[in-house]
């Protein structure tokens, strides 16, 4: 009762309009999909009006193209505008940031897999609505948003000073791990009974649940989730994160400059946040516009990830008419240098995802390219025997004889802070 006036208290005076954006979406997990539609439709317009009104950029560029908001009726006609990325945000930045009276901006920063910052203010509307698509996705796990909750984060603390994340973790009611040495990780180990929730990267929470799983004596009576963000989960650490916790990971997709893009369900199925966010799909890549990015508009944004949606029609058991998102494949960039050809390092995944199915072996890894034609890849399990010659040929399929693979067993693979990455070039 005390935690939850405190965190109510700190939510009124930083996040006013949450509690409404939550009760909202509490209302819409259950319209039709033809509602959601019409919602996407009426809250796009809304936000292209914005942006030809006060961001200099989008201004500039819908008079440039002659696009005018008013022209807009459908999600078809999203396609008239330019698709953006990272590049453009970066480079256009103050002329993005829209010029409106906001009462309130906050400072938010993103660092992508590829190393390039983007930094940008979003309003206070739109940080509600994110955590609130966050909040009712927890929800639906029977978790309300002052429940304890146990946070693995990087290592970087970024703006805020070690007291300043002391004090916010206090007033929202959980406990974090941030530094990973023995001492650190055991009191976390210690404390974890008295979480409901377990959230983070998702190469963090396996790390966990292996020292859980070698210590054999840990309990979790209050646990209700556990919580995989920002990177890809590895098919390897969902049977160990299973048996350390009692309790399948579930993803939750999203971006600072995106909001939360889809939540997985009770019934497995990650459902597209509709009220936040639009989704297309181009080349197998995804297509984002953020539905509440006044203050820095985000339309038809290029993420950088490869996804697979369910066919049209596919209709989940969980009752949710929200489309699904089936895989999130893995990031786009990457490129595997052969000796006449190039490969998306994505068909790293699609191999090891081919491996699972067909030979029934799960293996967690990371390749690694040194010199052109050459692949290394390191995998952290141990070699049985035939290991060695199913992945030769799997990848045969893939790279052809254009890359000669060399194959490392008993790798370490952790990351020394955040995501791990699935292929690193050094060419
Ligand atoms: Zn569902």
């Amino acid at each position: 009762m005390f935690r939850k006036l405190i965190y109510r208290l700190y939510e009124n005076y930083r996040n006013p309009s949450l509690k409404a954006d939550f009760h909202f979406l509490i209302e819409s997990d259950r319209w039709s999909l033809p509602q959601l539609q019409n919602y996407q439709i009426s809250a796009c317009r809304e936000l292209l009006f914005f942006a030809a009104a006060y961001s200099p950029y989008y201004k500039q560029q819908f008079q440039k193209s002659g696009f005018s908001p008013e022209t807009f009726h459908s999600l078809e006609d999203l396609k008239k505008l330019p698709i953006t990325d990272k590049k453009t945000l970066t480079e256009h930045n103050k002329q993005l940031q829209a010029v409106y009276p906001f009462k309130k901006t906050i400072y938010s920063k993103t660092s992508g897999s590829t190393g390039e910052i983007l930094s940008f203010y979003r309003d206070e509307a739109w940080e509600s609505f994110h955590l609130a698509s966050i909040f009712r996705g927890l929800s639906w796990y029977g978790i309300s948003r002052w429940d304890k909750s146990a946070v693995l984060s990087g290592s970087d603390p970024g703006q805020k000073t070690q007291l300043k994340i002391q004090i916010l973790d206090f007033i929202r009611n959980q406990f974090r791990l941030s530094s990973y040495n023995k001492r650190t990780t055991d009191k976390f180990i210690g404390h974890l009974n008295k979480a409901v929730s377990i959230q983070g990267y998702s190469s963090m929470i396996y790390e966990l649940a292996c020292m859980c799983n070698r210590k054999n004596n840990s309990s979790f009576p209050k646990l209700k989730l556990v919580k995989g963000t920002s990177d890809m989960i590895f098919d390897s650490y969902r049977e160990e994160i299973k048996k350390a916790f009692g309790k399948p990971i579930i993803s939750e997709y999203g971006a600072a400059e995106t909001g939360i893009i889809a939540f997985e369900c009770p019934e497995g199925n990650m459902h597209i946040n509709m009220e936040g966010v639009i989704i297309e799909e181009s080349d197998g890549e995804i297509i984002v516009t953020n539905l509440h990015s006044r203050s820095f508009p985000i339309i038809r944004y290029r993420l950088g990830d490869y996804i697979r949606l369910a066919p049209e029609g596919y209709k989940c058991p969980c009752g949710r008419q929200h489309p699904v998102l089936l895989e999130l494949q893995g990031r786009v960039g990457g490129v595997i240098c052969g000796k006449t050809n190039r490969f998306p390092s994505v068909i790293l995944n699609f191999a090891f995802k081919e491996i699972m199915s067909k030979y029934n072996r799960i293996f967690s890894y990371q390749g690694i390219q040194k010199e052109k034609s050459r692949l290394t890849i390191r995998i952290a399990e141990a070699e049985n025997p035939g290991d060695r010659e199913i992945i030769k040929r799997v990848f045969e399929h893939y790279l052809k004889d254009d890359v000669i693979l060399e194959i490392l067993f008993s790798q370490d693979l952790r990351p020394t802070q955040g995501k791990r990455n699935y292929f690193i070039s050094e060419i």
